[in-house]
């Protein structure tokens, strides 16, 4: 089988993004929040520029015989520096450039003020005036945010031109000292600043960051815990609960928009056989598999997957035209048959990996609810199943075994042995030789609270697939001892018992528990087992069969050759009798049918065990169970079913009289 894993999630929860390096930072600082830098920027030169222009008016009135130059320099370099900087912006240069742009403009804004200031006659107007500049300073070091060194660059060029045009102008050495003090410490001063300004918005960026990043791993760690608990652990497809949700959403939209939708279950056929004979490991692998593919086959045709169960899948899409919701089923069902996953542990006549796949969508009808439509599936499914596996089936609400008359038959068997609903026949099993008729095979019988009988082929499903089996079957049993055995009105009796009531813990207890109650030999009792529907040959089902052979109870195979597993059972099980069934006896008519009955007795007679054929409906027929050497006869013409009283008046009668029981 090709090896392949689904893409589980998976997720390291202590898993830490990774940090940028120092060199990384750097960029990421410089970039950081570009935007909002620009705009900062270009409102900071445009109120620079005007408030610089505005101070035209101290001009005129401190150095009015200069003014005309200062004021044509200040409006020089104010629309100079606004048109660079605006035809920056649009050629989108960048921060970087922007910058360097206002730096510029306050550099010269000094130096073309300064210099045809210095020309005034106004010496100590001027001497004052001149402290104006460091406002030129502060705007590089504390305005504008510039970087450190840019600020550090254009303030020293600014001092620079202040320390140089003292040559041109010494009213004293006072002055001259003073005034460089002051220029020198509000440069130190305010580039200070700057640095710690810088710094602090390096560490605000650094702390928004690391918020940033945290925040981000967090809302991961967020978004993979919800991934998980919405993903099937195994196959990496949804699982219930999150196909439950997609179920609701479907039934919303449904209801409000009329968009209807279909519900298709999948089951792998003869799974726990899978996994007991290839192991866990290769069942597991072959569910992500089929999961996989499927999920492959249908994504296209508008359907999802998900994990529902163990072995089972179902898939939704919102579509109910019965056509497309066929051919969707079909399409899973191939696309898994043509995997050919050996499995050659089932032993039906397949040797392949197989699903059943049931199908159920949406219909106008009253009172629907969601339930209903996984239900609806669901029976679907288990008709597939029942029809043989590796099949599709659509919920067919005139069925009457799938419809809402199964529903009524489910509740009528869970009040039948209460409410005396449930009733026993018993027919006579004819021992060929000796023709002597002291066994008895039980039939249950069930009927409507109106009194109207329901066939066994009908109720008997419906109790299997409900569970309802199990207390009916010790019910036949109590009832078949009590009536019949514990008075010894007939020697022995063989009853029905589903494999489901073998599967059940402690079913061999409880039949100890009904011989003891009823003082009946296990020797007494046969139990007849059908290969039906729960075909799959447990080792539960071989330790329950082994435990009721201790108890003395014999173990026949009932209607051999009806279904697929009749031949691997017989090499599995000790049986005591094989019952073939009536459609060879009836089938025997032709030359054919009667070589092909003749072969099968011959196979059951290699193998041991003693036979019985079914139906014997004419002598004709008796005659030939005779020229064949078959031990017992079972039907019409040997006896009807009747009620346990027949066979009490019976052997009132011809008491004291008790005859032998069949040696089988
Ligand atoms: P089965 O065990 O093979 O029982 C024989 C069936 O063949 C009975 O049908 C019987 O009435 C019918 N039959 C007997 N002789 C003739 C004949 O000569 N010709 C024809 N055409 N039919 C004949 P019934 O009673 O309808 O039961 C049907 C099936 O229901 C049984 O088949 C058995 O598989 C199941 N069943 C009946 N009672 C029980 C029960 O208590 N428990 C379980 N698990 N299954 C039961
Ligand atoms: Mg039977
Ligand atoms: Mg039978």
């Amino acid at each position: 089988m090709k090896r392949m894993f689904a893409n589980t999630v998976e997720f390291d929860f202590d898993r830490k993004l990774q940090r940028p390096s120092p060199a990384e930072l750097r960029d990421l600082y410089r970039n950081d929040d570009e935007a909002a830098r620009v705009e900062a920027t270009r409102r900071g030169l445009w109120i620079a520029v005007i408030v610089y222009v505005l101070y035209s008016a101290t001009d005129l009135l401190l150095i009015p015989d200069v003014a005309a130059y200062t004021i044509m320099a200040r409006l020089t370099v104010g629309i100079v520096a606004l048109a660079v900087f605006e035809t920056q912006l649009h050629l989108d240069t960048g921060i970087k450039w922007l910058d360097r742009t206002s730096a510029m403009a306050l550099i010269s804004g000094y130096a073309v003020w300064i210099f045809p200031a210095l020309r005034t006659v106004h010496t100590e107007s001027l001497s004052y005036y001149m402290i104006f500049g460091a406002i030129f300073m502060m705007g590089a070091n504390l305005f504008f945010s510039f970087r450190f060194v840019l600020s550090v660059i254009s303030s020293s060029v600014i001092l620079a031109t202040f320390l140089l045009s003292l040559f041109a102008f010494w009213p004293t050495d006072i002055y001259a000292l003073a005034f460089s003090a002051f220029y020198v410490s509000c440069f130190v001063f305010t580039s200070y600043v700057n640095w710690k300004l810088n710094r602090e918005r390096y560490h605000v960026f650094l702390n928004a960051l690391e918020a940033q990043i945290q925040q981000r791993e967090a809302t991961e760690r967020g978004e993979a815990l919800l991934r998980m608990s919405n993903t099937d652990y195994l196959t990496g497809l949804e699982n219930r609960r999150a196909v439950d949700q997609r179920l609701r959403n479907y039934w919303k939209e449904w209801q409000v928009n009329g968009r209807g939708f279909a519900a298709i279950l999948v089951d792998v056929d003869f799974f726990k056989k899978y996994n007991d004979f290839y192991g866990h490991q290769e069942g597991d692998r072959c569910l992500i598999h089929i999961a996989t593919t499927i999920k492959e086959a249908i994504e296209p045709l508008g359907g999802s997957i998900g994990r529902y169960g163990g072995e089972e899948f179902i898939v939704l899409a919102q579509f109910d035209m019965k056509e497309r919701v066929a051919f969707l089923a079909e399409r899973i069902r191939s696309t898994v048959e043509q995997l050919s996953l050996l499995h050659e542990e089932r032993r039906d006549g397949t040797s392949i990996v197989t699903v059943s796949v049931g199908a159920a969508f949406t219909r106008e009808q009253s009172g629907a609810k969601l339930e209903k439509i996984i239900h609806e599936a669901d029976r679907a499914l288990y008709g597939a199943k029942a029809s043989g596996r590796n099949c599709t089936r659509l919920f067919d609400p005139n069925d009457p075994n799938s419809s809402d008359e199964s529903e009524n038959i489910a509740a009528l068997l869970k009040i039948a042995i209460n409410q005396n609903l449930v009733s026993l026949v018993y027919q006579p099993i004819e021992e060929m030789t000796s023709k002597r008729r002291d066994a008895v095979e039980a039939l249950m019988r069930l009927r409507t609270l109106d009194g109207s009988v329901i066939p066994p082929s009908l109720f008997i499903p419906i109790a299997e697939r409900t569970g309802m089996i199990i207390e009916l079957g010790r019910w036949v049993i109590r009832t078949t001892c009590h009536d019949l055995l514990a008075d010894n009105h007939v020697q022995s009796a063989s009853i029905n018992v589903s494999p489901i009531q073998l599967k059940m813990p402690g079913f061999a207890a409880s039949v100890a528990a009904i011989l003891y109650e009823t003082g009946v030999s296990g020797s007494r009792l046969a139990f007849e087992i059908t290969e039906g529907l729960e075909m799959e040959m447990h080792s539960d089902v071989l330790r329950c069969i082994n435990d009721l052979k201790t108890l003395g109870i014999r173990i026949w195979l009932d209607d051999f050759g009806t279904g697929f597993a009749g031949l691997s059972w017989l090499r599995l099980i000790d049986f005591d009798m094989v019952k073939i069934d009536r459609s060879f006896l009836h089938g025997s008519s032709t030359p054919r049918g009667k070589a092909m009955l003749q072969d099968i007795v011959g196979l059951i007679r290699n193998r041991g065990p003693k036979i019985l054929v079914e139906g014997v409906e004419t002598e004709k027929q008796l005659a030939l169970l005779r020229e064949f050497n078959i031990d017992y006869a079972q039907g019409y013409h040997v006896g009807r079913p009747s009620s346990a009283q027949t066979y009490r008046d019976a052997t009132n009668i011809a008491r004291p009289s008790a005859a032998p029981t069949p040696s089988a």
